[in-house]
């Protein structure tokens, strides 16, 4: 049985003591052959990413200098509109294309950034792109109409009518602007996953629309033979990353060795366990801890794909994740039936055992994120008493997989918590209200005192995991060996 003495000391106590089943059940044996060498991913992967990131943006602007753009900002008010306007549509131009490549599940990009790194930088490339866009048809605009009779007015529509692809850049320009709004975060926070969802999509639509008047009438596009290289091949690059990892790939798996539903278990009435077998699946490189994209081919919702962590580790020919009924898509786990054909799309993530830097290592789960650290826990290869399991829940009745962790824990030595209650409503803090007057920092400090010297794997509800994060960087970890996975687009 666990124990938490200083927290259980006090009057408020946190935790509940955890009931260690006396024989481990079929579900929960630690099977030592499951372990395997964790993968690393090099530190260098990143460094070249953004060797290659600055590379392109310095290659735009040469092909530009080249064209006479420096010229052409002391060659009078027009043409030094023009040059900035045809200067800011290619940074863009590029950017958009960066963005596209980052979101097309690459494995060396998906590895070196992790999703949550991957979409900060989708969101931040993505804007840049947007306002350089925006730049680039005002200054155009006003560049072309500075050196034209039919004044402002006038040269819009001649831009517009009379060069050719415009039309079709115009119609990309407005796609790309409801993606943009829609992503902005109050926006965002508005809509149905699925309805956003939809509307990104149209982002590549956008900037297949740009590229006929890039081709058609864009100087440097056309200028010379390296900036035609230049530019054909940056778009072959995206356009075959998108088709091979988010097309190809996963359709070549499915098709080749079918995937199907072998178990489907009820985690009491709010949550369910599917586990899936495939020939070939335990050759996909999969660490514990990681998330696939899943459709079930069981009935009409089957387009939409919803992405769900392995909630143990995988073996030579199954996986296994477990979810929690937020809405239709989960709420149908329940009756999936077995033999149903299983589409997959990964794995994704930096949730797992090959990013730990320390001996020693948290595993911070709340709610349903405590299923990735289930997992990590029946991989990682750990001494006796390194490895510490916080697991936050609402109610312990409402906590999923204690048994099975209650278990892996006495099997693997591990100290594991289980601290349960409601949060104070309003409060950002990882605690329940019952932890008193006691500071985010100082439970974790009681429960870890080693806290500083620890790798930190965290998962749970975003505000959540904001608090427990600024927990434990405020109690010494630093910022490099926290490692996360947010259950949210
Ligand atoms: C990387 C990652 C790993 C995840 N792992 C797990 C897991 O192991 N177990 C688990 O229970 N949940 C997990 N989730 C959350 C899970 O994907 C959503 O709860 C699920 O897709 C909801 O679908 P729904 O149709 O039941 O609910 P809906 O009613 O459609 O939505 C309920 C909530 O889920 C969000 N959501 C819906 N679809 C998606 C989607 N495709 N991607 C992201 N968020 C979505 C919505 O914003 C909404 O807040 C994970 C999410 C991510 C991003």
């Amino acid at each position: 049985m666990s124990t938490v003495p200083a927290l259980q000391r006090s009057s408020t106590s946190v935790t509940a003591p955890i009931p260690v089943p006396a024989a481990a059940g079929e579900h929960t044996a630690y099977r030592p052959d499951r372990r395997r060498t964790p993968r690393r991913t090099p530190g260098w992967w990143r460094d070249a990413g953004i060797v290659a990131f600055w590379g392109i943006n310095l290659v735009v602007t040469a092909l530009w200098v080249k064209g006479g753009g420096l010229q052409d900002l002391t060659a009078g008010t027009g043409a030094a509109l023009t040059s900035l306007g045809r200067i800011t549509a290619m940074i863009s131009s590029a950017l958009l294309l960066v963005q596209v490549f980052l979101m097309a599940r690459v494995p060396l990009v998906e590895r070196a950034w992790g999703p949550d790194g991957l979409v900060r930088l989708h969101r931040y490339v993505g804007f840049t792109s947007f306002n350089l866009m925006l730049a680039h048809i005002l200054l155009i605009t006003l560049g072309y109409a500075a050196g034209s009779p039919n004044g402002l007015w006038g040269t819009i529509v001649e831009l517009v009518v009379d060069y050719p692809g415009m039309l079709l850049a115009v119609a990309g320009t407005l796609a790309l602007c409801m993606v943009v709004v829609t992503s902005v975060r109050k926006a965002r926070a508005r809509l149905r996953y699925e309805s956003w969802h939809l509307i990104h999509l149209y982002g590549y639509l956008g900037a297949g629309l740009a590229l006929p008047h890039q081709l058609w009438t864009g100087q440097e596009f056309l200028d010379s033979t390296a900036a035609t290289w230049f530019w054909w091949t940056a778009y072959a690059v995206t356009a075959a990353a998108v088709l091979v990892y988010r097309l190809g790939v996963p359709a070549w798996r499915s098709l080749r060795s079918p995937i199907r539903v072998v178990d489907v278990r009820a985690e009491g009435p709010d949550a369910t366990t599917v586990t899936v077998s495939g020939k070939e699946i335990g050759d996909w490189g999969t660490q514990a801890g990681q998330f696939f994209q899943w459709r079930f081919l069981d009935g009409p919702g089957w387009t939409r794909a919803h992405p769900y962590s392995i909630s143990a580790a995988p073996t030579a020919d199954t996986l296994r994740f477990t979810a929690a009924h937020l809405g239709d898509g989960s709420a149908a786990l329940a009756h999936l039936r077995p033999g149903t054909r299983v589409l997959l799309e990964g794995p994704y993530g930096r949730l797992h055992p090959g990013v730990r830097t320390q001996p020693r290592v948290l595993l911070w789960g709340a709610g349903i994120g405590i299923t990735p650290m289930r997992a990590i826990l029946e991989e990682l290869d750990a001494a006796p008493g390194d490895v510490t399991v916080i697991h936050r829940t609402s109610t312990p009745d409402g906590a999923v997989l204690v048994e099975e962790l209650s278990s892996l824990a006495k099997s693997r030595d591990a100290r594991y918590f289980l601290v349960s209650g409601h949060r104070r409503p309003g409060a950002a803090t990882w605690l329940p209200a019952s932890a008193g007057e006691r500071t985010d920092v100082d439970a974790l400090r009681e429960l870890v005192p080693d806290i500083a010297d620890h790798d930190v794997y965290l998962c749970g509800a975003p505000a959540w995991m904001d608090a427990a994060r600024d927990a434990a960087l405020a109690a010494g970890v630093p910022a490099t060996r926290i490692h996360l996975e947010r259950f949210a687009y």
